[in-house]
């Protein structure tokens, strides 16, 4: 086997394509799938040694798999973070986060512009086993401060935020979370650690979909907790060792594949991205555009502080001079595209294009809904690998000239 990778002395191209890879005895050269479910032992007294400790060696692909491991040091490797527990989903990371560091009568303080099944599991799930959440607006530094209990024990965000690319100040926040004795989660989801790396900036743990940007070409579901070594090993690896949302061996190979252009892919991604922006927003039609390396967006300078590039959403508001008006415009460029996929996905090689107020956002109320800015005129674009001359002439269709 090769030596191990020392990553602090490589690029992220570099550690991209090399972190984490283990050779077994035929030294194979693309990593492996172990797909089997446990591991044997050359006798009992190695088994009860094993399984006394757990975390050393392979003994059952619930909590232990080689593929899984691979996955696991590649990504920690990329957000520069000691330790890397892999999940089934986004959405068991964010589950393993909570449930192996609260319990009943600890506090949440969460941003208020994030993920909708994130918003649900916070205000809904965890409520019914006395972890309460107070949301707020993620760049209004003094709510955060303001929503700050004795009982507070993790601060959660986003950034950039889905659908209007909010950016939240990660080490502001950071240090509010610090004061309190409460830890920083931040979903980076959207930057993925080829833009953003949160940790550099304070934050004490952070939480990926695998699903959208690792994967980045729309096939299988994954997920991942990141932090110290003594969170991870000492809080989530017995949750998930012990709950079992697990990363499947398969998806931990196609998720490695995935990292290895994860980023000239985001390279790609924010440079159409934010050509498509610039030209969106010299169009008669568009109110206004939002996209984090616009100059014109609200939080610019942090964004370009702690972001190396835009990432792939652009959402865009259409002119109209009723809120009917403005539904049937939106939806007139999102019925005229021939290449966009209009589904709810993001962070795929296809662009898709969303009306949010009728379908990721359908189930939040009218008000929630104008306090989050999603009005009937919004469209949220996530950008692609296609020529971007081709997406312009698609959104044109719609548009009129
Ligand atoms: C999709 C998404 C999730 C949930 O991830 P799944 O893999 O679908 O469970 C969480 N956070 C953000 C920002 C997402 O976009």
């Amino acid at each position: 086997m090769n030596e191990p990778l020392n990553p602090e002395s490589l690029g992220i191209d570099t550690l991209g394509v090399r972190a984490g890879t283990l050779r077994s005895e035929f030294m194979e050269h693309s990593e492996a799938i172990y797909l089997t479910s446990s591991f044997c032992f050359n006798s009992a007294a190695e088994a009860a040694e094993r399984f006394a400790n757990s975390e050393e060696g392979f003994t059952y692909s619930r909590f232990t798999n080689p593929t899984v491991s691979m996955f696991q040091s590649r990504l920690a490797a990329l957000e520069g973070a000691q330790a890397c527990m892999a999940t089934a989903s986004g959405m068991s990371a964010i589950l393993s986060v909570v449930l192996s560091s609260m319990q009943a009568g600890d506090h949440l303080v969460s941003s208020r512009a994030i993920f909708g099944s994130t918003m649900t599991l916070f205000g809904n799930i965890f409520s019914k086993f006395g972890v309460e959440t107070t949301f707020v607006d993620p760049s209004d530094l003094n709510a955060w401060r303001a929503a700050v209990r004795p009982n507070t024990k993790l601060l959660f965000l986003e950034t950039p935020s889905n659908p209007l690319t909010e950016v939240a100040d990660i080490a502001a926040v950071a240090d509010i979370a610090h004061d309190a004795g409460a830890l920083l989660v931040v979903d980076n989801c959207f930057c993925s650690p080829a833009l953003q790396q949160p940790m550099k900036f304070g934050a004490d743990i952070v939480v990926h979909s695998a699903t959208k940007h690792i994967d980045g070409q729309g096939r299988v579901l994954g997920g991942a907790v990141l932090g110290s070594h003594d969170f991870i090993m000492g809080k989530v690896f017995p949750f998930v060792r012990t709950a079992g949302p697990t990363l499947s061996a398969f998806n931990a190979w196609v998720l490695l594949k995935g990292m290895e252009t994860l980023a000239i892919r985001m390279e790609r991604h924010s440079a159409s991205a934010l050509a498509l922006a610039q030209f969106l927003e010299s169009h008669p039609a568009v109110a206004r555009v939002f996209h984090p390396a616009l100059k014109s967006h609200p939080q610019h300078e942090i964004a370009m502080r702690q972001q190396s590039g835009g990432g792939a959403i652009v959402s865009f508001e259409l002119k109209g001079a009723t809120p009917e008006q403005q539904r049937a415009n939106a939806w007139r460029v999102i019925d005229n595209t021939r290449l966009c996929s209009i589904t709810g996905n993001l962070g795929d090689t296809r662009t898709t294009i969303t009306h949010p107020y009728t379908t990721t956002h359908a189930r939040v109320s009218p008000e929630a809904k104008a306090a989050a800015g999603v009005g009937e005129g919004l469209i949220r674009l996530a950008v692609g690998l296609e020529s971007v001359d081709d997406l312009k002439a698609d959104l044109l269709r719609g548009l009129g000239d």
